[in-house]
Order: C-alpha cells, then sequence, then structure tokens
C-alpha cells in the first residue's frame, strides 16, 4: 500500500492496455513518443514537462527497440530524478518560534493541513500555537478549533471580521512568551479581490516582524491535487502574494492522476514538504519521490 494508491499505474495501466505484456518490444519511434507524450498530459503532467520527460526517454535511444517494462523503468527514473530535489521535510530550525504561515485559497485544506502538522510536530514534542488568521469566516475559525482540540495545540481567534495582523500580532507575542517552537498563522483565501488579499498578507508579514525580523521563517502553500492543472496558476498567484517557500500537495487519495506533482516540481522547483492523503489527523505523509513515481508509472 502506498499514499498513491488510485493514480497509480495510470501511466502503466494505460501502457499496459495499449501493449498488452510488459515483455513486449516497441521501436522507440515519433509514434510511441507521441504516445507517451499523451500518457503523461492524461496524468495532468503538463505538455511542456511532458515533453521534456520523453524527449530526456528519447536521448540515445530513438530507433531502438525496448520493452513496454524497460519503458516504464525509464519514465520512473525520469520522474524521481525531476522529483528527488524537492522531496524535503518542512525544516525545522532552532528559532522559537518558528513562524509558518500557511496561504492557499479556500477549500485547498489549508484547516485540515495546520491540524495535521500540529499533531505531527505536538507527537514530535513540539510545543505548537496556532492563529486562526481567516478571521472573515466563521466556520474556517471554527474548523480550526476543532482541529486543535484534536491535536492537543491551543488556537488563537480573534473577533469575526478583526484585522488578522493584529491577531498575528498576539498570537506572536503569546508564542515568544511561553516558549512555544512553532506559531502556524492561518491566512484568508479569497482570490477574488487580490490586492486586499495582498495587503493582508504583507500587513501580516510586518507585524510579525517587528517580533522576529526574519519571519515567517517558512510560508506553505496548500494545494489541492485534484485541481490538476490549476495547481500551477495557484503557484503563480500566490507567489506574487506572499514570499512562498514550500507546498503541501492535499487529496491525494482522492481523484488526482498526480502528474500535476511533477509538473509543479520541473517548473517551480519548491519543496514539497508533504502530502495529504485522507480526512483524518494522521493522513500527512512525507513526500516520497521513488515511491511516488513507481505509483505512477505502475
Ligand atoms: P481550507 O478552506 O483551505 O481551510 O480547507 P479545509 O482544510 O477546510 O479542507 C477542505 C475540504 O478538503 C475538507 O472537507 C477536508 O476534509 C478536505 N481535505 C483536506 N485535505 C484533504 C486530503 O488530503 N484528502 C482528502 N480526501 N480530503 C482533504
Amino acid at each position: 500500500d502506498t499514499p498513491y494508491e488510485g493514480k497509480v499505474g495510470f501511466l502503466g495501466r494505460m501502457l499496459g492496455r495499449k501493449q498488452a505484456q510488459p515483455e513486449i518490444r516497441r521501436t522507440l519511434d515519433d509514434d510511441m513518443l507521441e504516445q507517451l507524450e499523451e500518457l503523461l498530459i492524461a496524468s495532468d503532467m503538463g505538455v511542456d514537462t511532458a515533453l521534456r520527460v520523453t524527449a530526456n526517454i528519447a536521448e540515445g535511444r530513438f530507433g531502438k527497440k525496448l520493452s513496454v517494462r524497460e519503458i516504464k523503468e525509464l519514465l520512473a527514473q525520469e520522474i524521481a530524478r525531476i522529483m528527488e530535489p524537492v522531496a524535503r521535510p518542512l525544516p525545522l530550525y532552532p528559532t522559537k518560534p518558528q513562524v509558518v504561515l500557511v496561504v492557499g485559497v479556500n477549500g485547498s485544506g489549508k484547516t485540515t493541513t495546520i491540524g495535521k502538522l500540529a499533531s505531527q510536530f505536538r507527537a514530535a514534542g513540539k510545543k505548537v500555537v496556532i492563529a486562526a488568521g481567516d478571521t472573515f469566516r466563521a466556520a474556517a475559525v471554527e474548523q480550526l478549533q476543532v482541529w486543535g482540540e484534536r491535536a492537543g495545540v491551543p488556537v488563537m481567534t480573534a473577533a469575526q471580521g478583526s484585522d488578522p495582523a493584529s491577531l498575528a500580532f498576539d498570537a506572536m507575542t503569546r508564542a515568544q512568551a511561553e516558549g512555544a517552537d512553532l506559531l502556524m498563522i492561518d491566512t484568508a483565501g479569497r482570490l477574488q479581490n487580490r490586492a486586499d488579499l495582498m495587503e493582508e498578507l504583507a500587513k501580516i508579514v510586518r507585524v510579525i516582524r517587528k517580533k522576529d525580523p526574519n519571519a515567517p521563517h517558512n510560508t506553505l502553500l496548500v494545494l489541492d491535487a485534484t485541481t490538476g492543472q490549476n495547481a500551477l496558476n495557484q503557484v503563480e498567484i500566490f507567489r506574487k502574494l506572499a514570499d512562498v517557500s514550500g507546498l503541501v500537495m492535499t487529496k491525494l487519495d482522492g481523484t488526482a492522476k498526480g502528474g500535476v506533482l511533477v509538473a509543479l516540481a520541473d517548473k517551480f522547483g519548491l519543496p514539497i514538504h508533504a502530502i495529504g492523503v485522507g480526512e483524518q489527523i494522521d493522513d500527512l505523509a512525507p513526500f516520497d519521490p521513488e515511491e511516488f513515481a513507481a505509483a505512477l508509472t505502475g
């Protein structure tokens, strides 16, 4: 069982369906490469990355006969090579508190991911504080409180509609006073008014820097893998709104085909700190590139 069950074998199954048996040999010609490109694009890898991957496979092998098994292995190698540099857990610093700003569109899984991370860090003996910075969405604050209870971590809230930056400042003050290891700050995910959101995020950063000029130490962008290629647009947008330092990909347990992770790694090279593989508190896994590549190619 791998966390990638589902998307898995997506490429492999397609290849297998067309070629029936793994030992059947095929000439790596234009036809074959086009088929591979289509498979990769269908797995959400995007055109640019799909072309690069197939070009790398063709290099030095064009016109040669390869078995389906060999083609799968080459694909898996190529994907793992792209993914290896980005597979990095959230770095932990001795700084107290390490401030982690969490950004992303509503519904991407920010609240859930904060809850899961809080639980993991707590289990590792870290003292964690959460700030419910999406002060406009009462439901988001309530959800975060539920997750805080589950994880055994205090959640700081403010009155609905109040200034998220002032909450962030208070949370920073408390986290410092209590000697917390980690402060995670949830943020709003309204992209409807980007200028407002940008100002809101900038203000949070400004005030917490009054307390620690190096904060936030990480800005995590949470992405929903089921949105496919749209995740690429979200990275583009959020990189303009905040200084994104790493990604968490949620909902890889669902219908996501997974190829978008390869496109993200290829295009942005941002670390993938963790993947969400379910709705429960333990459903957050480190990203394993070899396992992922093997699963994707089946
Ligand atoms: P937010 O609006 O960004 O804070 O998103 P939430 O954390 O509220 O998550 C939105 C929905 O996605 C909720 O129903 C979560 O249970 C669900 N969700 C979050 N992460 C995952 C995941 O990794 N897998 C699955 N299957 N669902 C998830």
